[in-house]
């Protein structure tokens, strides 16, 4: 479980920022729910032949001996939720969420055992126009933040009702003609979850996987019209996607849509966006039937490409102010004050602990401010301030505190933010 250090924990707040800011737009709206849930929320709605449920899972007997389990993803609380407070009752739910998830893995770069997910979720919309409207949002937010030509989309189609039942036949029969290929994984998946196998990451079994009973070819005619406007309007907008015919993702209540965001820019840890529609998770768990589709982006990996595609974390301070003598210290808070009033999103650092002017312009280098402002008795007595640029060989200028307010915020525009 990382320690998010103030640089990591900046660069992934520039994201939920930008994703919020981004699903807000499109109407979404956010919900909070506890972080633990009773175990069998997730083995109903998971399902018991999974990763997540068969080792991942954090759980505990609770003082009244009932078995809770820290949530290791979001779409199961939220349902829940949606259910137990009659939310689609007033009409579709449109709603997203971010915190932390915990899985009991073993742990390696880009897979840790508590990490952030940004959800989004939306429930009572049959789609496939909002499954673009969810596949576009994100697509936005890759070019938000600068990680669009490191990211590709895959989709697929789990089909629905008689036809993926079929499939499921005809693919336990091949990969039972095929079982001194199987690993141990697949071996115990093909009674229970054996579209589980088709993903497997094992070289080994590629071959013998990439000849296996397809989904598509099993696709019924209302699967196939949902998949075919979905990717006309992907089209459409300009958005690439390709078909991969074992994506099946990892939790049993998907149907019909489901995507991936995967990249080849983090090593072996390449998903960074999953979702898909869940149409019967919410009759599933006690609710009336309701459409459902969602998607979860890992945090912690989409800030890796950002910082891949050239984000680096916002300096500590835009201005560094440094005071010299009693009375320009009294003089600094004031003018800070009101240098906040005027500029509310200004981040304004006033040196604290005294020090040489010399030793304060250090720090004010190190906070990555772009100028410092220096105040000093001579200051004091004509009411100016020093403003020295710090990231440019632009000369130090007076200015008077009057005008300084609009002095700083043109400044701050004419030259772009250090990188
Ligand atoms: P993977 O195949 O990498 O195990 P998953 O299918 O288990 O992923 P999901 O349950 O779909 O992942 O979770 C959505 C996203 O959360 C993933 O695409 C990934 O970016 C991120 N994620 C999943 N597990 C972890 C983890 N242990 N640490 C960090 N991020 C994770
Ligand atoms: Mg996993």
């Amino acid at each position: 479980m990382p320690d998010l250090l103030p640089d990591a924990c900046n660069i992934q707040s520039q994201l939920i920022r930008a994703a919020a800011e981004i699903v807000e737009s499109y109407g979404f709206r956010e919900i909070r729910l506890p972080l633990l849930e009773k175990t069998e929320l997730f083995a109903r709605s998971i399902g018991e032949v999974t990763d997540i449920v068969e080792k991942e899972m954090y759980s505990f007997d609770d003082r009244n001996g009932e078995s809770m389990t820290l949530r290791p993803e979001a779409t199961a609380g939220v349902v829940r939720a949606v259910i137990q407070h009659s939310l689609v009752h007033a009409g579709p739910q449109k709603l997203w969420l971010a915190g932390p998830m915990f899985r009991y893995e073993r742990p390696q770069k880009g897979r840790y055992r508590q990490f952030d997910q940004f959800n989004v979720e939306a429930f009572g919309l049959e789609g496939p126009d909002i499954d673009v409207e969810l596949i576009a949002i994100s697509a936005r937010l890759w070019k938000r933040l600068g990680v669009t030509d490191l990211l590709t989309l895959e989709l697929n189609s789990l089909g629905d009702g008689a036809g993926r039942q079929r499939h499921r036949e005809a693919l336990v029969d091949y990969l039972r003609g095929h079982a001194d290929l199987l690993d141990a994984d697949a071996t115990r998946r093909l009674e229970t979850n054996p579209l589980r196998v088709l993903d497997s990451k094992n070289p080994a079994m590629q071959d013998m996987l990439a000849a296996a009973p397809q989904l598509p070819d099993y696709w019924d005619d209302a699967s196939r019209e949902h998949f075919e406007t979905l990717t006309g309007r992907l089209d459409a907008l300009g958005i690439a996607w390709t078909l991969n015919p074992r994506l099946v993702r990892g939790l049993d209540y998907y149907s019909r849509t489901v995507f991936e965001w995967t990249t080849t820019a983090l090593g072996a840890q390449n998903a960074v966006c999953s979702g898909g529609r869940y149409d019967g998770l919410v009759e599933q768990l006690g609710g009336k039937p309701t459409p459902a589709v969602g998607f979860a982006i890992g945090v912690a990996r989409l800030a890796a490409l950002m910082e891949a595609g050239g984000t680096t974390a916002q300096p500590v301070a835009d201005v560094y102010l440094a005071a010299l003598g009693d009375a320009a210290d009294a003089a600094a808070v004031v003018l800070a004050e009101r240098l906040r009033d005027a500029l509310p999103g200004l981040r304004l650092v006033v040196n604290a602990g005294g020090g040489s002017f010399k030793a304060q312009l250090k720090r004010a280098d190190r906070s990555g401010a772009r100028f410092a402002l220096i105040l000093g008795d001579a200051e004091v007595e004509s009411a100016t301030v020093q403003l020295k640029p710090l990231r440019t060989h632009e000369e130090q200028e007076a200015v008077a505190q009057s005008a300084l307010a609009d002095t700083i915020r043109e400044r701050m525009q004419a030259t772009p933010a250090a990188a």
